[in-house]
């Protein structure tokens, strides 16, 4: 195989740069491109290149209704995640529970091309849509739940102001409470802006109050949302019926806030993520989701004294035994991930181009500080960071 690579390397190398320009390409070229590079072969040797790094796809939740025609990387439809797992059984990619993926990455055991399902949120479609798909289909599964909105039953307030705003028909509208009237026309941004933070402020029997009265002003009716469940998490008991079908339930904070610097919030925050959480598992809470996928490097140590043995994020890329235990990436997944672009992230194709990308940028810089030093005469004072 070494000998394979080393005839195949440089125009796989070639045909990558194309990708790794940065260029601005459209998507339906990308994805033509992409059929080439398969055709050609180049994902098969990718898949051989990276064999070792595992691959941690993450969705969000299930459209219980038409919400994926809103957000369709936010809930995807339940045909969309069938067909994936089908493609990861068909193209013999190891589905492990994340606890034992993990281990074996620290171990040096893990089967090539192993890979975790895991799901964020805890959308209350996990539990009605999913669920039987995941029975069915025997996979392991890990949900990151935030808690929040387990406390205080109602719609997830920020998604299901965005989606009355993004229904929305009327041109000219009075929102409640004298928030003031606009424009929807030029003015749409703004206007949910000022919903968003007016609800932000109010407590969560009167964010719901809010909530319908908006709904009212944006002639939409709140009774539909109510009745389809639409944008709730899962209640205490669905979260039972999940953690005794198997499913691995674990961290993703209490508010869905994950502030950089106050560590005392950080701790309150998964302090009462877990009690909750705790009441519907009986094994120990100790993975973690960065909500929004922030986070920084500084926390792993925190989130160390916590328990916490490992936090995932959304950048994208593959996970080697080299790589923090406390910002492992993932592949995100949904409505606007073509079949080829799926597998080019699978494959790990665009983990090649990434490399790539990274490789060109850091010659770039080093390019310019070799010009500044040549034109002044001493090297460039401030170096340039890299990122993590
Ligand atoms: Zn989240």
């Amino acid at each position: 195989m070494k000998h394979g690579v080393a005839l195949v390397g440089p125009p796989l190398a070639i045909c990558i740069g194309l990708f790794a320009t940065g260029a601005p390409i459209s998507r339906s070229i990308i994805r033509i491109a992409l059929y080439l590079m398969k055709f050609l072969g180049f994902f098969r040797l990718a898949r051989q290149i990276t064999r070792h790094g595992l691959r941690i796809i993450c969705y969000h939740g299930f459209a219980v209704a038409e919400e994926y025609k809103y957000r369709s990387t936010l809930f995807i439809r339940d045909d969309f995640f069938r067909k994936r797992v089908e493609y990861l059984k068909r193209e013999r990619y190891p589905i492990l529970p994340l606890r034992d993926a993990l281990d074996a990455l620290a171990a040096g055991r893990l089967p090539p091309c192993a890979t975790v399902i895991t799901m964020d949120d805890g959308w209350r479609g996990v539990h009605t849509v999913g669920l039987p798909i995941i029975r069915e289909l025997e996979i392991p599964v890990t949900v990151y739940v935030t808690t929040y909105y387990v406390e205080n039953p109602m719609p997830v307030f920020t998604v299901t102001v965005s989606y009355l705003f993004w229904r929305a028909t009327p041109q000219l509208v009075h929102l409640p409470r004298g928030i003031g009237t606009f424009d929807l026309e030029c003015e749409a941004a703004k206007a949910e802006e000022a919903a968003q933070n007016f609800g932000a402020a109010l407590p969560p029997g009167d964010r719901l109050e809010f909530l319908k009265e908006l709904a009212v002003a944006l002639d939409i009716s709140f009774y539909d949302i109510e009745s389809q469940h639409l944008f709730e998490v899962m209640d205490e008991q669905q979260l039972r019926d999940l953690a005794a079908a198997g499913v691995d339930i674990q961290l993703h904070s209490h508010r869905h806030q994950w502030p950089l610097y106050d560590r005392e919030m950080v701790e309150s925050e998964i302090a009462e993520n877990r009690r909750f959480l705790q009441r519907a598992v009986s094994y120990p809470l100790e993975h973690f989701c960065y909500p929004s996928g922030v986070y920084g490097l500084h926390q792993a140590e925190w989130l160390a004294e916590l328990g916490v043995k490992s936090a995932t994020t959304i950048d994208p890329g593959l996970n080697y035994s080299h790589t923090s235990r406390f910002a492992l990436r993932r592949l995100v997944d949904g409505g606007p991930v073509s079949d080829i672009e799926f597998a080019a992230e699978m494959t790990g194709f665009m983990e090649l181009v990434r490399l790539l990308r990274r490789r060109l940028r850091a010659a770039r810089d080093m390019t310019a500080r070799w010009r500044v030093y040549r034109d002044k005469g001493r090297p460039s004072s401030t170096p340039t960071e890299s990122r993590p």
